[in-house]
């Protein structure tokens, strides 16, 4: 069966680029009926501190990308590792080096010197260790093939080679004794029993090398399937320039994590023309062979429409939970059941306009205001002396209304245009300004409805000569 897993270094950001590489991994093992495992690689224990874990955890939670088993924590398994390396030793398969920090330089500044890669020369490979001085320290070191090509079948990058005469007999245990990198990833990858290794291509190098290991262990290699990495708009490697690039910053920003997710899926993959789709459309549909090869482009535009369209189909009570929040705080607006009540009621009609949780905030932020509101520009304008005449009369006319819902408000205002001799519009604009302080909303019967008599009356009150 199917076992893929995302393995991050917690540095204390959710990278997007990340990010997808872990919605694939746990795609790819939804589809195939397997099971999606999380280890944090924690072995930098000056940037994995709690806080960097907690980002992590609570990033993939708000994704919906959750493992299938308990997460594995890479630093917890240094002494198996190590255990790796002393194998190999005794099997002949690595061993000791005992070359100095200056031994080490002068190798690369020679081989520089000769126009060749700076590259350990295999001094100790076939030495006799009794030559080196009683105690020295040593580091252990793999002994690669020197003849021959190593070849890599990846999934999406199709057959990726590299001669072994380019590769050298690398580090698997440092001096100190603490395993290096590229032996936790493989023993614990072998250890968890991983049949995938989903990543970014960032990693094709790191896999020859990885793949060193596993032929000397005489382990089966699992398969490899190295993403396109995420550029930015203008093809450039994604950084801050380009905009936000972690998930939180996202989430920050008023994206869904289903717009993040289907976005990202749809960065670099693609079936047909299918653009929205859902957590179980995906796991349907999902598989290695829509991956493309070229990097994908960050299109920012083009998340703001999806995430436009996942907000007009969520659930109008989690958005208005989020809305509170997100307004919690913000002077002059008080949050309560009153504001919560008025924002449920509108919903429907304010998450029609808006592309983010952060607009549809600020579009909803008038509910929870109180009179005297402050008046953009636009609104100023509409409230001349003559509006504010005619709000006066509509106010008389509002009040004595038998129900206060949008049908019998809408009804109301007609009657009330057609009496007067003004178009609808005429007398919905100055209304829209004394409601909201400025001169947009959705349909002004929902939103006077919204507000309740009171309020109208309160605000209608505080304009009207
Ligand atoms: N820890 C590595 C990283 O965050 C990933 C290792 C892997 O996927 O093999 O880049």
């Amino acid at each position: 069966t199917v076992r893929t897993r995302f393995a991050p270094s917690p540095t204390g950001l959710l990278h997007i680029g990340n990010a997808r590489a872990a919605l694939f991994n746990f795609l790819y093992a939804r589809h195939h009926g397997g099971k999606f495992l999380l280890r944090v690689e924690d072995t930098d224990r000056e940037r994995s501190t709690q806080h960097a874990v907690d980002v992590l955890f609570d990033g993939l939670a708000w994704m919906g990308i959750t493992p299938d088993e308990e997460p594995v924590f890479q630093s917890t398994r240094q002494a198996r590792h190590a255990e790796i390396a002393h194998h190999l030793l005794t099997q002949g398969l690595a061993y000791r080096c005992y070359c100095t920090q200056e031994e080490l330089q002068q190798m690369r500044e020679q081989a520089m010197a000769e126009g060749k890669p700076p590259r350990y020369n295999g001094y100790w490979r076939d030495r006799d260790p009794s030559e080196a001085p009683p105690g020295a320290p040593y580091t252990v070191r793999i002994r690669a093939p020197r003849e021959g090509e190593a070849v890599i079948q990846d999934l999406v990058q199709g057959d990726v080679r590299v001669a072994n005469a380019e590769m050298d007999d690398m580090i698997i245990l440092r001096a100190d004794g603490t395993p290096v990198y590229q032996l936790a990833v493989v023993v614990d990858d072998h250890d968890m029993d991983i049949t995938h290794v989903i990543r970014g291509d960032d990693h094709l190098t790191n896999t020859f090398r990885q793949a060193m290991i596993y032929r000397a262990m005489g382990w089966d290699l699992p398969k490899f399937a190295h993403l396109p990495l995420i550029h930015g708009p203008d093809g450039a490697k994604l950084s801050k320039r380009h905009g936000a690039q972690s998930v939180v910053e996202f989430r920050d920003m008023g994206y869904l994590p289903e717009a993040l997710n289907n976005y990202l899926l749809r960065l670099g993959w693609g079936h047909g023309d299918a653009e929205i789709l859902s957590r179980d459309e995906q796991i349907h549909l999902f598989d290695l062979d829509g991956v493309g090869r070229s990097p994908s482009r960050m299109d920012y535009a083009k998340l703001s429409h999806l995430n436009g369209v996942w907000l007009r189909q969520a659930d109008d009570a989690r958005l208005t939970d989020d809305v509170l929040q997100r307004l919690a705080g913000r002077e002059g607006v008080t949050v309560d059941d009153t504001l919560r009540t008025r924002i449920l009621t509108l919903m429907p009609g304010l998450k029609e306009r808006a592309k983010t949780l952060v607009e549809l905030a600020d579009s909803a932020a008038f509910l929870g205001r109180h009179v005297p509101l402050a008046f953009d520009a636009k609104a100023e304008k509409l409230l001349s002396d003559d509006a504010r005449v005619m709000l006066g009369k509509l106010a008389r006319d509002l009040a004595v209304l038998a129900e206060f819902d949008a049908p019998s408000i809408d009804a109301a205002l007609r009657h009330f245009a057609e009496n007067h001799g003004h178009k609808l519009g005429q007398v919905a604009q100055p209304l829209r300004a004394a409601m909201t302080g400025g001169a947009t909303s959705p349909g002004i019967d929902a939103t006077l409805a919204a507000l309740g008599r009171d309020e109208v009356m309160a605000r209608l009150g505080a304009v009207a000569r």
